[in-house]
């Protein structure tokens, strides 16, 4: 589960002014949503980061498509979800401004933890809610059974009529 993809960003040797882009297998093993796991694929995600030097510090993008698959959150049924992943991060330590410190940024401006940033990005990028489909009709209050594709006449459990009812109704046309 826990990932360690670090990059060295002083053995990119960047000058201000430069930039590069790697193309690196990020390994995010599953993802809690809910309090559930959902599995990646592909894990290792195919991350693509660009490092640039401007004047100061480091900017940093990562882009890596991702496919999660595991339980509906409604029904329980499998569900699978595609999601874009598009983050973007600066990190400008001689400024003292904590919102220029990137959290993934440690050892003194000098290791970026990619795979801690790309699991946070991932887990943003999902909807917090997983469906099978957006319109899943959950499970059925009284029975448990799944809704979706069922007949409505099967899970008219409230609407049995209660005899009780029925005596009352006949009273009543007298
Ligand atoms: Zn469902
Ligand atoms: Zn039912």
């Amino acid at each position: 589960m826990a990932s360690s993809t670090i990059i060295d960003l002083d053995r990119l040797s960047l000058s201000h002014g430069e930039g590069t882009r790697l193309d690196v297998p990020v390994p995010l093993g599953s993802l809690e949503l809910g309090g559930e796991d959902y599995t990646l694929d592909p894990d290792p995600v195919a991350a693509r980061l660009d490092v640039s030097r401007p004047t100061r510090g480091y900017a940093f993008r990562l882009r890596f498509p991702i496919s999660a698959a595991g339980p509906c959150m409604r029904c329980l049924e499998p569900a699978r979800l595609e999601a874009e992943v598009d983050a973007r991060e600066v990190d400008q330590r001689d400024i003292e401004d904590e919102e220029l410190h990137s959290p993934y940024v440690g050892r003194e401006g000098q290791e970026l933890d990619l795979g801690r940033w790309a699991h946070d990005a991932a887990v943003l990028a999902l909807p917090s809610r997983i469906l099978c489909r957006p319109d899943c009709a959950g499970l059925c209050p009284v029975c448990g059974e799944s809704l979706n594709d069922a007949d409505p006449a099967d899970h008219e459990h409230e609407s049995v009529p209660d005899p009780r009812w029925a005596k009352l109704n006949e009273l009543k046309r007298d």
